[in-house]
């Protein structure tokens, strides 16, 4: 069992608490996955320091340079991939071929980092006066507090440190306590691949110590966050007061649509791995199936069917389809829910238990869980439940399915099958989410396009692709007068002149 350190200013700190807190696998919780330190206030005073003098110098870097430390550190994460993915397996749950992936998006966002150095565009216009050019560039903003949640303990932090740091901006990171051993890699592999001191820094502890001494304090010039949306609210109160810039990836309630048109078969793969991949337990999971009329009957039963064989077990096995959820709390949560979708009058199709047998005896486990009979008004349709729980509502069109679709405050990603395009288009234009697949499940982003959602599900902003570097930086804009005369705008006009 591995002791880990905080890393701040290149090197490996013990907290000045010298408090420590387990890393527990939730597929076997007698294994300790590591220890680390639960950090203080003055542990985040440190990072931050060591991150405002490293922001001095980073800044300078021609970006083009700083994408070249980046790109190593993906070329780094390519050769390690199997042995981060099968750590992230032990640290979370998730199936290795889903931890191999997380780390696949971490590469790619580093590669497209990696470009972005020779990219980072902004704009010439001409000028209303004669002999005068205008033009805008990035610059960064300074230090980051960057701030995670378990589900994706390296894509995720992968596509906010990268982009913060080929911008020029140093980072103090905080990652879910669920999952700091992936995030120690991530740190450690960019200090290898040649990330000056202090320009990443990895502070370990909890939310309510080590986030919010984050949020407060007068030298970070913005917060990213994913998280929920209840923690989302309080950090965009306390940067809001402090006029700050904060980027927020909030929770999502995805429904995937299914019309009478639909290719059924693959309509079926496609909520099989929306509902019960990661155990449910992701931003994008699809936790409502809206089925029209017409299917409704032949397509559940389809369901039912394969969630019934669904292998369940110990995520480091190939055969594995479903891992445990993260923690008792969440599998408390869980459960609560099916009391709560029981209570309400919703059907319990399939599921809806603890799953002990075998080697799951030692794990925080559950069943692939199905619902029907839900109303679009009941909480178990409306509320991010985070687990593999699926609640079908029958609709008897493409209209009615786009009202229950629309019903819920979230608004992440959405799903529609059905093979009639001009039915399709309409969907995407009335369907309100950040991101819509035209059949295809409701997880599956591209680390090269925007992402992320409307309503509660965040405050506008989207990470990935080239709008993460809008996130990370401030436009300059410059004005270049080679006229020798003072030049009005507005005033003056070209003719005087
Ligand atoms: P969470 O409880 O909101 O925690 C997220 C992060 O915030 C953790 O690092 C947590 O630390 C920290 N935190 C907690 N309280 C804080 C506070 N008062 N100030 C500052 N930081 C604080 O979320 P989670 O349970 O880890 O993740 C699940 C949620 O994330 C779901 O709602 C899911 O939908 C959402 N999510 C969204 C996206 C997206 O891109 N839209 C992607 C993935 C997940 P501790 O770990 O120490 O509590
Ligand atoms: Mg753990």
């Amino acid at each position: 069992m591995t002791e880990y350190k905080n890393i701040i200013n290149g090197k490996e700190v013990e907290s000045i608490s010298k408090r420590r807190f387990e890393n527990r696998n939730p597929a076997n919780w007698e294994e300790v996955v590591g220890i680390f330190p639960k950090s203080t206030r003055e542990d985040v005073e440190e990072a931050i320091q060591a991150a405002k003098k490293a922001y001095q110098k980073w800044r300078f870097v021609p970006a083009p340079k700083r994408a070249e430390i980046l790109r190593k550190a993906a070329e780094i994460m390519i050769e390690r991939k199997e042995d981060l993915a099968r750590l992230m397996t032990r640290e979370m749950g998730k199936i290795l071929k889903e931890t191999r992936g997380d780390v696949q998006e971490g590469i790619d966002t580093g590669l497209y980092a990696g470009g972005e150095g020779r990219r980072l565009f902004g704009r010439t216009t001409p000028s209303e006066l004669n002999n005068k050019i205008c033009y805008t560039y990035h610059q960064p903003l300074g230090v980051w507090g960057i701030i995670s949640p378990w589900n994706f303990p390296i894509a995720i932090p992968s596509w906010k440190i990268f982009p913060a740091l080929l911008t020029g901006n140093t980072v103090v990171f905080k990652p879910a306590t669920d999952t700091p051993a992936s995030a120690y890699e991530l740190v450690k592999i960019l200090h290898e691949a040649g990330v000056p001191d202090g320009v990443v820094n990895i502070v370990f502890g909890s939310g309510r110590e080590v986030g919010e001494a984050l949020l407060e304090h007068p030298d970070i010039a913005g917060i990213s966050f994913t998280g929920s949306s209840e923690v989302g609210r309080r950090i965009a109160e306390v940067t809001g007061k402090n006029l700050k810039r904060c980027s927020l990836e909030l929770g999502g309630k995805n429904g995937q649509i299914v019309l009478e048109d639909a290719d059924l078969k693959l309509a079926l793969e496609g909520v099989i791995w929306g509902a019960f991949g990661t155990t449910g337990q992701r931003c994008t999971a699809t936790s409502r199936l809206i089925l029209v009329e017409a299917v409704y009957d032949e397509f559940l039963a389809m369901v039912k069917e394969r969630a019934s064989r669904i292998i369940i077990g110990n995520g480091l096995r190939e055969e594995t389809e479903m891992g445990p959820l993260i923690n008792e709390a969440q599998r408390n949560t869980v459960h609560s829910y099916v009391e709560i979708g029981k209570g309400e009058g919703a059907e319990l199709y399939y599921g809806g238990e603890i799953y002990q047998e075998g080697e799951c005896s030692k794990g925080w486990f559950y069943k692939p869980t199905i619902f029907i009979g839900v109303r679009p008004e009941m909480r178990i349709a409306r509320e991010e439940i985070f687990g593999p729980v699926l609640s079908v509502i029958k609709v008897k069109d493409l209209d009615e399915a786009i009202e229950v679709l629309n019903n819920t405050s979230y608004g992440l990603s959405s799903s529609i099958y059905t093979r009639d395009v001009n039915r399709a288009f309409y969907a995407i234009e009335r369907i309100e989410a950040g991101i819509t697949y035209v059949n295809a499940p409701t997880i599956g982003a591209e680390c090269h396009l925007p992402f992320g959602g409307v309503k509660d599900t965040g405050n506008g902003h989207r990470e990935g692709g080239w709008t993460a570097y809008e996130i990370f930086t401030e436009t300059k804009t410059v004005y270049i007068d080679y006229s020798g005369s003072l030049q009005k705008a507005q005033i003056d006009t070209w003719e005087e002149q």
